[in-house]
């Protein structure tokens, strides 16, 4: 069963995500698409920061079993320091 910290981290992924949908939802071919843009950018760096925070949680505490886990970690990083 996983821990409550990991589901924490779960539901961080799960906001990232729909806010990034959002962001990209609003781009479009007006005079504001460089900065939708990059809006759009940050959010996707989010979610791929929360989602790295999720994997190395399930790598470090191993509280998550029965996933395929194991080919989930090997695609993230392991260069680790995203700082905070
Ligand atoms: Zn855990």
């Amino acid at each position: 069963m996983a821990c409550k910290e990991w589901q924490l981290h779960l539901e961080d992924y799960r906001l990232a995500t729909r806010v990034y949908d959002l962001a990209v939802a609003a781009l479009n071919s007006g005079p504001e698409f460089k900065r939708a843009w990059e809006n759009a950018e940050k959010t996707r760096q989010d979610c791929s920061r929360s989602r790295a925070a999720l994997l190395h949680h399930e790598h470090e505490h191993a509280c998550v079993k029965g996933t395929e886990r194991s080919a989930a970690t090997t695609a993230s990083d392991t260069k680790g320091h995203s700082g905070g």
